[in-house]
């Protein structure tokens, strides 16, 4: 029994662990099967060892058209709020 219980926090923190990087990396909460999501359940699953690692802590921004977009939008949609007051 004690196995299924580490086995299943271990497999809550690789998810949220992804999801966190996805949301870092990508500027956008993560979809099924979006670009980038292999990278990041791999990330997510390796969460003992990526966990220490700089690039993982603090990713760079991605370089995928939709996600620079979905950035974009976001960042206008912050200004304009801020414009109208
Ligand atoms: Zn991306």
């Amino acid at each position: 029994m004690g196995w299924a219980i580490f086995f299943f926090v271990y497999l809550v923190i690789s998810i949220a662990m992804a999801k966190r990087y996805y949301l870092r990396r990508h500027g956008v909460p993560g979809s099924t099967g979006g670009p980038g999501t292999g990278t990041a359940g791999y990330i997510g699953l390796a969460w003992p060892i990526t966990i220490f690692l700089a690039r993982v802590r603090n990713p760079s921004p991605c370089y995928h058209m939709v996600h620079i977009a979905a950035r974009n939008r976001a960042r206008e949609i912050l200004a304009m709020r801020r414009q109208e007051g």
